[in-house]
């Protein structure tokens, strides 16, 4: 890896350096600061590393948590400082480049596995611990039987300091001594805890072997055993501990007593709960979080046959505006009456609400019948937002929308069906909102390949897949190519040559359509300035001119005239070569402001095209108010013409707008001629211009250049 001055290597550092930072202070290491910022090194490169791989894995985190219990780390207040850390500043300083919701969960999921990890080798390490006094234990009982003083003193002194809690019990389980520190895990009072029975210490949670593993010790059939065991406090709280029972005998070899061994765990097990909820719950609703869901969602879906699952994908609609009006506060107190009112429409047994971030949240039903249940689900989750909540003296009316999956278990995974409610859940918002919808495999897939190539548009300007074609525009009177249009394809690396029809409103719908048509009017003004270079010794005609399609959302760009003006100028072509065509439903009823930037262009000399005339009923007197001079007669009239002679009603309307346009000094071009009926047709009603298959199709911009040699010759 290399370091700039604030490459990957500095941020890991300075992660590592906050790390060490957190934590110096609880550690009960010999180690200085810097030094055990070393030794975090490696442990934040760890997790930096699986925070991104590309499978991710949690067991990451648990190394790094059992690397912390090596480093001494061992003091709970160290684990749960590590992870406010990690928390904190993992996706800061080693995730900068990823989706940051998918950074975040996943590291969730590393604290979690550091804590488990932690634990797991605290663990271990009581336990070494546990089994070296045990043996001390041993060897002093065996001197006790030989009535050795000196090494009678030892036991009591190990036994009386030691931090872990001792008790001596008989076969038949009378506890016959306890050492201070067990004393004190019971909350201090004698009573409690001697001449007691062992038996008397069952609990509720006690794993099943437990009993049966002490039944096999006291009748000397095993040595000792290890568990973790809860005990109820005289008051009645309760104590988890690490258990050690080993079986002490005599000389002979005969079973005689037992020895009891714990550690307090109570804390570190609090610590541990507190962690799971706190990674798997929302902090504002307290609501089950995306983790948990993810979790519930996965069994669910890995459940056995006959299994369904369904699930509800709720957007609140216009929630964003709630927050820009009435402040962050009021949303989060409506997102909390939201939360509230969900929790209670999923309350049977094996259904869940959880929130998945922002305003969204979703319910899950699971079992063999949740065909109908979903869509009761669904109900009783639209009549939950129906009463308008009360924040701030307002009555707020909340709307969602719905996005609902089905199905039987064992076909889809989880990320799967998260996609499809929430694509789902868009078609219930573009619906209008406030409804619920059904997810259909093939609304799906259309959406997928649809949000597949939105995301896959802004890489496609900059890796070059775009390209141009050209085709001709002829004159009808005279059949000399006087220029040509310019449109533009996508060549996508798997879907192959798209046409503008499948991302041009893509585009526009992103906003990436001003880069491109910034982009797509360069290379053509360029082209034409090339052409008009190698026509130089044609004369009669006049230069070869293009034609370039803006979208309405071109028009309402400010850097629009002047960016047409610099490149013109760039490339040396004159503002007159250059005709903008701008579609006739963008400019019914624009107003002057919309007008003035195309009124700009035409004053300098560029021409305006009225794009697709005759689609938007526009109403032609209005024409006169526009800064056009081109009329491009829809493909549906020359539609008309097909056959020779053509239909009266479509010649009488050709008719009347060719005499119309050329009333107001307008030329007109046709589009989509493709026999050569209809382009005499069309000439003999006045059209000026052509377009069409029957010319040519659109192509490379060399071929308009052969076409013009042989017009020009022929
Ligand atoms: P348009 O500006 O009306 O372009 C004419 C369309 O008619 C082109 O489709 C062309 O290939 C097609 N066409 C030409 N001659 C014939 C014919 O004889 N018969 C038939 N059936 N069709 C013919 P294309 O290339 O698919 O473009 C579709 C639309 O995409 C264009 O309609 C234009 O509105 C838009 N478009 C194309 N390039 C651009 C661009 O660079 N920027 C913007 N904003 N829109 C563009
Ligand atoms: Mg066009
Ligand atoms: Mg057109």
């Amino acid at each position: 890896m290399t370091a700039g001055p604030d490459g990957p290597e500095d941020r890991l550092r300075r992660f590592a350096t906050i790390w060490s930072r957190a934590v110096f202070p609880v550690t009960s290491t010999s180690l200085t600061r810097p030094e055990l910022e070393e030794r975090l090194l490696p442990l934040a490169r760890r997790l930096s590393e699986a925070l991104r791989a590309r499978d991710f894995d949690a067991d990451a985190g648990k190394e790094v948590g059992a690397a912390l219990v090596d480093a001494h780390c061992t003091d709970p207040d160290a684990l749960s400082h590590s992870l406010d850390c990690v928390d904190a500043y993992l996706v800061l300083y080693c995730g900068e480049d990823g989706p940051q919701e998918d950074l975040r969960a996943r590291s969730s999921r590393l604290q979690h596995a550091m804590a488990a990890g932690y634990a797991q080798a605290l663990r271990e390490r009581t336990l070494a611990e546990q089994e070296a006094i045990a043996q001390a234990a041993l060897n002093a009982q065996g001197a006790v039987a030989l009535a050795l003083h000196e090494s009678e003193a030892r036991f009591r002194a190990v036994f009386e300091g030691a931090a872990i809690g001792i008790g001596i019990a008989d076969l038949e389980g009378n506890i016959l001594q306890v050492n201070g520190a067990l004393l004190r895990m019971f909350g201090g009072s004698e009573h409690a805890v001697r001449e007691r029975n062992v038996q008397d210490w069952t609990h509720p949670e006690d794993a099943p072997q437990v009993w049966r593993l002490y039944e096999e010790l006291v009748r000397g059939e095993r040595e000792h055993y290890h568990t973790e065991k809860a005990f109820y406090r005289p008051d009645g709280t309760v104590l988890w501990t690490n258990l050690t029972v080993s079986l002490l005998r005599d000389a002979d070899g005969q079973p005689r007593f037992q020895l009891l061994l714990m550690e307090d765990t109570t804390e570190r097990r609090l610590l541990n709960l507190r962690l799971r909820y706190e990674a798997t719950h929302d902090a504002l609703t307290g609501l089950p979080n995306r983790t948990l869901f993810f979790e519930r969602l996965e069994k669910a879906l890995s459940a056995g046959e006959g299994q369904r699952f369904g699930l509800c994908y709720l957007d609140l609609d216009g929630f964003k505006t709630i927050n820009d009006s009435l402040g962050h506060a009021a949303g989060d107190r409506l997102l909390v009456e939201i939360a509230d009112r969900l929790q209670s429409c999923a309350t049977a047994p094996g259904e869940m609400v959880a929130r998945l971030g922002g305003d969204e949240f979703v319910a899950l039903t699971t079992g063999p019948e949740t065909q109908h249940e979903v869509d009761e689900l669904a109900d009783r989750i639209m009549n939950a937002l129906v009463t308008p909540v009360r924040i701030e003296g307002r009555e707020l009316l909340v709307r969602g929308s719905v996005g609902i999956v089905e199905g039987p278990a064992g076909e889809r995974g989880p990320a799967e069906v998260l996609r499809s409610a929430d694509i789902t859940m868009y078609r219930a918002k573009s619906a209008g909102g406030n409804r619920y919808e059904m997810a259909d495999a093939e609304a799906d897939a259309r959406a997928i390949t649809r949000h597949g190539l939105t995301t896959a548009l802004p890489a496609a300007l900059d890796r070059s897949e775009f390209f141009i074609e050209y085709q001709p525009l002829v004159h009808l009177g005279d059949g000399t190519v006087r220029g040509a249009e310019a449109l533009v394809r996508w060549l996508h690396p798997q879907h192959g040559v798209l046409g503008p029809d499948r991302f041009i409103p893509l585009a526009e719908h992103t906003g990436l359509i001003v880069p491109l048509g910034r982009w797509v009017l360069e290379q053509s003004v360029r082209q034409a300035r090339e052409w008009q270079e190698r026509h130089k010794d044609k004369v009669g005609t006049g230069p070869l001119r293009v034609n370039v399609n803006l979208s309405p959302c071109q028009l309402t760009h400010p850097g629009l005239v002047q960016d047409t003006v610099d490149i013109l100028e760039r490339a040396g072509l004159e503002p007159d070569a250059l005709c903008l065509e701008v579609t006739e439903s963008a400019l019914i009823g624009a107003d002057d402001e919309v007008l003035k930037p195309l009124r700009r262009l035409a004053e300098m000399g560029v021409d305006i095209a009225l794009d697709d005339f005759g689609t938007g009923y526009s109403n032609l007197a209005n024409l006169r108010r526009l800064p056009v001079s081109v009329l491009k007669l829809d493909r549906s009239f020359t539609q008309g013409m097909q056959q020779f002679p053509a239909d009266p009603v479509d010649l009488k309307i050709v008719e009347g707008i060719v005499s119309l346009a050329h009333g107001l000094d307008l030329t007109v071009t046709v589009e989509g001629v493709e026999t050569g009926a209809q382009a005499e047709q069309l000439r003999l009603l006045g059209c000026d211009t052509a377009q069409g298959w029957y010319y040519a199709r659109p192509g490379p911009p060399d071929r308009l250049h052969e076409l013009a040699l042989v017009d020009a010759t022929g």
